[in-house]
């Protein structure tokens, strides 16, 4: 690898784009990552990451920094929203410290992220710089980037759509694809009612779950609602009421322990949650998408962020390998990551499915997870969570 290689300009310091900085860094890339936001604040709630994402994170030198915020839970039991009882609980493989299974708050990672990326030597972390616009030739690719009023251009050898799931970098590289609303809200929200079991907890109910976990540091609980809605704004952080929250989890669909979690909520973000169709073109020439602008999916299989990082990981290899010819590199990261990515999509909505079930269905999926048990039904994820670069 030779000392000094090409610019790459990522567009979004959100989980995947600081991670593929950092990656691409680790390559030797000159990375220039442009950040919409003037500061990156404390958007978002509790993520979980399996040893997919969390052993691309070890490997980026941040797990001491981020061990330090994180939860590694001993399981995610499941529990019936209307019984208020544990139906089965799957034990979590937390044998590889460089691989745990983590809770933590997605500004804490981000933060730990920003920090690394910000004295990085190779990174130039441009925060309140949003892309506008890039024209593409056969040497490079220049982004239109504002400041405030002030527009200037950047020339790179790639640029790299990290900017979510309203993706500025894909409007243009594939106009067609559009998000999709599914009808479900996620309400988001900390509890200051601690539980003592270093746990994830899956509730779930009628046409509605609900998800918990310690944020061990902050001496929280993370609670994540998710119910049908029609409300549908763009956004992270949108403020809502606990009447509005509280609206999909009332008696007798849903048991007085359940209820008692979400009414200790005191403030609630929601989020309308939108997903991508598997037909996005995620590289063309020397442009290149990842995370949530090339794969927003629902959040039922806990990965969105674990395929950000992933996808970073399996970019900054390509490139590495390729360097002299960049549009085959992001090709090839494009022809690696879709299927396993499209097979994540497709998990996240069977398991909506699953978690929402009533009546028969519901006592039917009851009965066979407690015959299947926890240790079959996670080994049922092993093709995801034994992943590595
Ligand atoms: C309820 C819920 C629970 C979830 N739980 C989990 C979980 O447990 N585990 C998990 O792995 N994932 C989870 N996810 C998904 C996860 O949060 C996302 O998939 C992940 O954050 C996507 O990362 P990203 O970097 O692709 O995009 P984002 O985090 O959205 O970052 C995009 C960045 O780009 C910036 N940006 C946007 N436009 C521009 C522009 N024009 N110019 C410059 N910058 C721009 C934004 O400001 C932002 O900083 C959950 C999601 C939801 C809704």
């Amino acid at each position: 690898m030779s000392g000094a290689r090409a610019t790459i300009l990522v567009a979004g310091a959100g989980i995947g784009g600081l991670t593929a900085a950092l990656a691409l860094a680790g390559k030797g890339f000159r990375v220039i990552v442009a950040e919409r936001a003037e500061r990156l604040s404390e958007v978002g709630a509790g993520l979980q990451l399996s040893p997919n994402a969390t052993a691309v994170l070890s490997g980026l030198g941040l797990r001491a920094a981020l061990a330090a915020r994180a939860v590694a839970p001993d399981a995610v039991t499941v529990m019936s929203g209307p019984r208020g009882v544990e139906l089965v609980r799957l034990p979590l493989d937390q044998s590889d410290p460089a691989a745990p299974y983590w809770v933590l708050h997605r500004a804490d990672l981000q933060a730990a992220l920003a920090a690394q990326a910000g004295t990085h030597p190779l990174i130039d972390l441009r925060l309140g710089c949003a892309f506008e616009h890039f024209i593409m030739d056969a040497n490079g690719v220049v982004a239109g980037l504002r400041r405030g009023e002030t527009r200037r251009s950047e020339r790179a050898a790639a640029l790299i759509g990290a900017d979510g799931v309203w993706s500025a970098v894909r409007r243009q590289l594939d106009p067609t694809p559009q998000p999709q609303f599914s009808g479900l809200i996620a309400w988001r929200g900390m509890s200051d009612n601690q539980v003592e079991a270093p746990r994830v907890n899956l509730w779930m109910g009628g046409n509605a779950h609900l998800v918990t976990y310690p944020m061990a540091h902050r001496r929280q609980t993370n609670v994540v609602a998710i119910s049908a809605a029609q409300w549908r704004e763009p956004g992270w952080n949108v403020p809502a009421t606990p009447a509005e929250a509280c609206a999909a989890f009332t008696a007798p669909q849903w048991s007085e322990p359940a209820r008692a979690i979400v009414a200790s909520v005191p403030q609630w973000r929601k989020w309308a949650l939108c997903t991508l169709p598997a037909a996005v073109t995620w590289a063309d020439g020397r442009v290149a998408l990842l995370g949530d602008a090339a794969h927003a999916m629902l959040p039922f299989a806990a990965q969105g962020a674990g395929m950000a990082i992933e996808d970073a990981a399996v970019l900054a290899h390509c490139l590495d390998a390729r360097a002299d010819d960049i549009p085959a590199a992001l090709k090839r990261y494009a022809g690696l990551r879709g299927d396993r990515v499209a097979r994540v999509q497709h998990l996240a909505r069977q398991n909506g499915r699953i978690y929402h079930l009533t009546g028969p269905l519901a006592a039917a999926r009851d009965l066979s997870m407690r015959l299947v048990g926890g240790p079959r039904l996670v080994a049922r994820q092993s093709w995801i969570y034994r992943w590595r670069a």
